[in-house]
């Protein structure tokens, strides 16, 4: 089966980068939360995840890229947070050189030609929501030509229906399907996005961080598109998750400011992970979304992701909703 090999190791990489994370979220301390350049957090776990995964993708493919979203600066100037991660690390490839760690993280920081072949690597997607002890995912995916053929989410607090317990690994192939198991690789099943085509029945998710998307704005589009159920608010991937496994219909992501670009490693792997199941990812233009193009998706603006179905119709609503928006900036600005 084509990608075979790749699946193998990106299903092995991401569930022990999982476990890594399960182990520093139960245990972690306020005191080991570092804030980066851009106010956002970081942790053991965003660095040890990366390494981990950077390590896995070298040793089995050491031709390919890695684009990742951390890089080793803070970890080379601080010794007690190099032991750290690299303590974590271990834990999960014992054979792991110390010495070696910054630059495995590094490695997935250098110049990529975004148009061939490259992994990316989100360690912990929804930071914010992995302090709180909620949902967050490991998310890595394979991209050729600028179009994601892997995706592969681990959701350690996730519980899928029919699950007994919390943690799921999500994961897709193009052409071969969409499929969630159990954090540790059992009781693997194919999943697929619900057939609800009325509104009224349907549920939509946003981010818990109402700095990252505009929950005002999504409740305008939910109520024009009769979506009358709250919305489903949650961290990280594990949104695209949902959609794919039929536990809401759909995702809406309006960027609060026009100029924000998303990052490729956000949305990569969710973003297979929900159309191999049937759904329909595109921006709020309803483009498709181009990896192809450096970190950011310059290229588009907004995420719709949906089951399919209601992805026309919510497309409709949102290009009623940016004309109204930009047309009260407007008066905003003509009435100060
Ligand atoms: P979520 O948990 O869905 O809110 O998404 C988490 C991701 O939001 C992080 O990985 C960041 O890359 C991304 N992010 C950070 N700032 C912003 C922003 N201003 N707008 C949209 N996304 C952001
Ligand atoms: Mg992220």
């Amino acid at each position: 089966m084509l990608y075979e090999k790749e699946l193998k190791t990106a299903l092995a990489a991401v569930r022990k980068a999982s476990l890594l994370c399960r182990r520093v979220q139960k245990n972690i301390l306020k005191s080991q939360v570092i804030e980066k350049q851009d106010h956002s957090p970081v942790t053991v776990a965003d660095f040890g995840s990366q390494a981990v995964i950077s390590l896995e993708l070298l040793a089995a493919f050491p031709n390919d890229a890695v684009v990742g979203e951390e890089d080793a600066a803070i970890l080379r100037e601080n010794s007690a947070l190099r032991l750290a991660v690299s303590e974590l690390v271990k834990e999960q490839i014992s054979t792991a050189d110390a010495s070696q760690i910054p630059d495995a993280i590094d490695f997935c920081a250098q110049d990529t030609d975004f148009t061939k072949r490259f992994w990316t690597v989100d360690p912990v997607d929804g930071t914010k929501g992995f302090l709180r002890g909620g949902q967050y995912a490991v998310a890595l995916a394979l991209a050729e030509k600028g179009e994601i053929v892997i995706g592969v989410l681990g959701c350690p607090n996730f519980q899928a229906d029919g699950q007994e317990s919390k943690g799921c690994l999500f994961y897709a192939v193009k052409g071969q399907g969409a499929f969630v198991q159990s954090s540790e690789g059992g009781n693997t099943r194919r999943i697929s996005v619900d057939a609800i085509t009325d509104p009224a029945q349907a549920r939509f998710c946003e981010s818990v961080e109402e700095a990252h998307s505009s929950h005002q704005d999504h409740q305008r589009i939910a109520a024009g598109l009769g979506i009358t159920a709250p919305s489903v608010r949650m961290d990280s991937q594990a949104k695209y998750a949902a959609v794919a496994c039929g536990q809401a219909s759909v995702y809406l992501r309006l960027p609060k400011s026009r100029s924000y670009r998303e990052k490729i490693w956000d949305h990569a792997a969710g973003a297979i992970v929900i159309t191999e199941a049937g759904g329909k990812v595109t921006d709020f233009q309803g483009k498709a979304l181009d990896f192809s193009l450096g970190r950011k998706l310059e290229n588009n603006a907004g995420i719709l992701a949906s089951n399919g179905r209601l992805h026309e119709k919510a497309l409709q609503v949102i290009s009623r909703a940016i004309l109204q928006i930009a047309l009260s900036e407007l008066k905003i600005r003509f009435t100060k």
